[in-house]
């Protein structure tokens, strides 16, 4: 996944003979390029005032709506997004840009009294200028968009350097929002770690989402060049299913939550906790909800569970519980493209990879605990942080004891997938770094603050 690339190729997951993009890698010099092409056009996006911006991020929501079942298609194909969840992507890909759209318009700063004697005190914030974007190949359209849209409203202009797995989407999505936008505010770099790694070096401040291996070296030269970075990393999160909880209920929001989009969401539950008396009902309704997952073809509405991104994706996922008690699960036989089934394990040793390293495919492992407060020690002993979902029938145990949950999102009686686009997200430890993404804590990443003295 960290490798450098020669040539930028993507494949439907599906059906890996279907080539959707192969040309040579472009090469460092390229995000130089990219990067100062993006530097000439910042002073007048950021100086032409809000309404430009504003109606600017607009039309491009328009644009994206009204190319909206094309780009749905596309995702399904180049990404094995089931289609259903597809379509859900590029609504909200559209809702983010129409929520930033009025973003130009707010305050970025306020007024004071001074402490002593006459005049004024302000506080104002600008943008940095070029917003490098690093982002992985599995929301191929909300996460560009999440980081492009509040870094653009602020007043910078972006180079975008998607996953080369997602170039075609990328390359769609950028078409879309260059018509809407002046020549150089937005600008995609296809490529691999060289070209990720040359813009790093280059731009004035720096959004990641992906894996924490990259995300810890991204960070490292970010944090070298003195320039502001944000992470948004893998996970290894936890489900934890209290003896009070509806188990029916829980075990269909702790399937969807294992097995939608073949696990590949950094939200993904990959450990299922079950506290006390809660462990023998779950081990009945979870595998039995597992195994009712429609796995298959990515363009069939029905589908919940699709391909996996590419062959060593396929081949890493199908190890992960060797040697493991299996409860549901297994391989899919008779399908072309790179699969595999929904898998719960149980009698994990505690030093297994799968408790210790994110697999990113539909699989997790059923762990018991004595009681809650064993159970948030197990979700805690991971270095991740990303999400908790927590399965009860009352409110109780969220207000005494999860605030001891060291993650930066908790869904109750909810799959642990799943995000409102205008609230802050992230994750603890291993799982984040710096600012959170999303909301208006997003505009404030891509900005510094200024103190003004005004003396009459
Ligand atoms: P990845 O880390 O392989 O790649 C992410 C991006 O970094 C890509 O654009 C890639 O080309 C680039 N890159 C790779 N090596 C680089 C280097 N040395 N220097 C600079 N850039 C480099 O991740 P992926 O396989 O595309 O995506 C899957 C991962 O993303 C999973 O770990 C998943 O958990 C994570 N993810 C996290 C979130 C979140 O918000 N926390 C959301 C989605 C995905």
């Amino acid at each position: 996944m960290t490798t450098a690339v020669s040539s930028v190729t993507s494949r439907n997951p599906a059906d890996p003979s279907d080539v959707l993009v192969s040309f040579p890698a472009p090469g460092a010099f390229a995000a130089v390029a990219a990067v100062e092409r993006a530097r000439a056009a910042q002073p007048n996006w950021s100086t032409g005032g809000a309404a430009a911006r504003s109606s600017a991020l607009g039309a491009v929501a328009a644009a994206l709506e009204a190319a909206a079942d094309e780009l749905t298609a596309l995702a399904v194909r180049e990404v094995g997004k089931p289609l259903t969840e597809a379509r859900a992507e590029v609504a909200r890909t559209v809702a983010i840009w129409r929520y930033y759209a009025q973003a130009p318009y707010e305050p970025l700063g306020a007024v004071h009294e001074t402490a002593a004697g006459p005049g004024l005190l302000l506080t104002r914030r600008r943008p940095y200028g070029v917003a490098g974007l690093l982002t992985p190949w599995n929301f191929p359209f909300a996460i560009p968009s999440w980081k492009a849209a509040p870094a653009l409203a602020a007043g910078n202009t972006v180079v975008l350097k998607p996953a080369p797995e997602a170039t075609a989407c990328a390359r769609r999505l950028a078409a879309l929002v260059e018509q809407a936008l002046p020549a150089g505010v937005f600008t995609v770099l296809p490529g691999g770690a060289t070209e990720g790694n040359a813009l790093v070096s280059a731009a004035d401040v720096v959004s990641f989402t992906g894996s924490t291996a990259v995300g810890r070296a991204v960070v490292h030269t970010a944090t070298a060049r003195g320039i502001p970075v944000q992470a948004e990393m893998g996970g290894l999160n936890a489900a934890l299913v209290l003896p009070d909880a509806d188990i029916e209920q829980a075990a269909l929001h702790i399937a969807a939550a294992i097995a939608g989009y073949a696990g590949q969401k950094c939200t993904a539950t990959s450990r299922v906790i079950a506290v006390g008396a809660a462990l023998d009902p779950l081990r009945e309704a979870l595998p039995e909800a597992l195994r009712a997952v429609a796995v298959g073809d990515p363009a069939d509405a029905s589908t919940v569970c699709g391909p996996l991104i590419n062959e060593p994706a396929r081949d890493r996922v199908s190890r992960a519980w060797d040697g493991l008690s299996v409860l549901a699960g297994g391989t899919v036989p008779g399908l072309p493209g790179w699969y595999a089934a929904p898998t719960l394990v149980e009698k994990v040793p505690p030093d297994h990879p799968l408790l210790r390293e994110e697999v990113f495919g539909p699989v997790a492992a059923l762990l018991p605990a004595d009681d809650l407060a064993h159970a948030v020690r197990i979700t805690n002993s991971v270095p991740y942080g990303l999400v908790t979902s927590v399965h009860s029938a009352g409110l109780d145990p969220v207000l005494h004891g999860l605030d001891r949950l060291d993650t930066g999102m908790i869904r109750v009686n909810a799959p642990s997938t799943g995000v409102d686009f205008h609230l802050p997200f992230g994750g603890a430890k291993e799982s984040g770094h710096g600012p959170r993404e999303q909301g208006r804590a997003a505009l404030e990443f891509y900005t510094s603050s200024r103190t003004y003295t005004l003396s009459p």
